[in-house]
């Protein structure tokens, strides 16, 4: 099966990008299904712009209704290789084979855990990933940032906006950059464990997070907030992109990252704010560029 561009990834990013292709006029073929999605995790969205809250899980239908004909659904991508200078070769789970000259990363990524007990039973119910999905959890209670870096940092920073007291441990001796430590000592209710470690997690009757540390101390917290950074998910896409720590790597700085091979949304390096929002303008920007490219080599669309 022959198709215009084949978009791996069927989360906010991966589906925008695939409707704003569709409305070029171009066939093309979508990898996975929404349920991989980070969002599909996210009790209620309150924070997408002009539509009301509602569960991740209904936000991502909502994307894939408004997909159309021009859209074809496919399992999960497990091979994807270049075959010559103007095409890819694409497997799906099914073993159904996609040949296309263009094909869009839209795969995502997946925050980092301790692997400590617990802590799967947890997310979503006292556990978070993500301070700026989960910071109306955190509302006038006590919480916990785990974490030293960026990350920590600013999810300690917007934390302290909404939460009581925030504490954040760390492995090291210090966040990784000093001054970031004295801009949340500034915020007045920001407090610091150093050389401390999460070692496993339960939930309490009364509803809290109970912490256990490796010093065998224990604390309870209304949320504890994960910010150990996250990894890009590549899976079989891996070898055809350059990364760094943070992702693919787009070539121009925009979505472009090799030959006919574009990248969008959590799964590029660039990519700073990793929320809803940001994943469908960057899936959107990255259609358009795809389309302006194609137009520049001939392709009517
Ligand atoms: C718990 C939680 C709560 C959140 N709450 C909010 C919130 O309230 N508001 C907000 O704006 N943002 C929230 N976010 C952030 C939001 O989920 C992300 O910003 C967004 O999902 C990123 O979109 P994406 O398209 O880049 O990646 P994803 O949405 O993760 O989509 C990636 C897709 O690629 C697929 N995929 C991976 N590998 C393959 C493969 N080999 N073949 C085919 N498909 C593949 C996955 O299955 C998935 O469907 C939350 C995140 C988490 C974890």
């Amino acid at each position: 099966m022959t198709k215009d561009v084949v978009v791996v990834g069927a989360g906010i990013s991966g589906m925008s990008c695939a409707m704003y292709l569709e409305q070029a006029g171009l066939d093309v073929g979508v990898m996975g299904g929404p349920e991989g999605s980070q969002l599909a995790n996210a009790p209620v969205v309150r924070n997408y712009p002009g539509l009301p809250p509602m569960s991740g899980y209904e936000l991502l239908e909502e994307f894939k209704s408004r997909l159309g004909d021009g859209v074809s659904w496919h399992e999960e991508c497990i091979s994807c290789n270049r075959v010559d200078e103007g095409s890819y070769s694409i497997e799906d789970g099914n073993g159904r084979k996609l040949s296309s000259r263009v094909v869009v990363i839209a795969t995502g990524r997946r925050p980092r855990l301790l692997g400590i007990p617990g802590e799967r039973e947890l997310l979503g119910n006292g556990l978070s990933t993500c301070a700026y999905c989960d910071g109306a959890f955190a509302e006038g209670g006590n919480v916990l940032v785990v974490g030293g870096g960026r990350v920590a940092f600013d999810s300690a920073l917007y934390l302290s906006g909404l939460a009581h007291h925030v504490m954040v441990v760390m492995r090291g001796t210090g966040m990784r950059d000093s001054t970031w430590e004295d801009t949340l000592y500034r915020r007045g209710n920001v407090a610091f464990g150093r050389q401390s470690v999460p070692t496993s997690l339960s939930r309490t009757e009364d509803g809290k997070t109970c912490v256990s540390f490796d010093n065998r101390q224990a604390a309870m917290y209304d949320v504890v907030f994960y910010a150990i950074g996250s990894d890009a998910s590549l899976g079989p896409l891996a070898d055809l992109v350059e990364v760094d720590s943070d992702g693919i790597v787009a070539l121009d700085g925009g979505c472009q990252c090799g030959n006919g091979l574009y990248a969008c949304g959590s799964v590029l390096s660039g990519f700073k704010v990793n929320q809803a929002v940001t994943a469908a303008a960057s899936g959107a920007a990255c259609a358009c560029q795809v389309v302006s490219d194609l137009r520049a080599s001939g392709t009517s669309c």
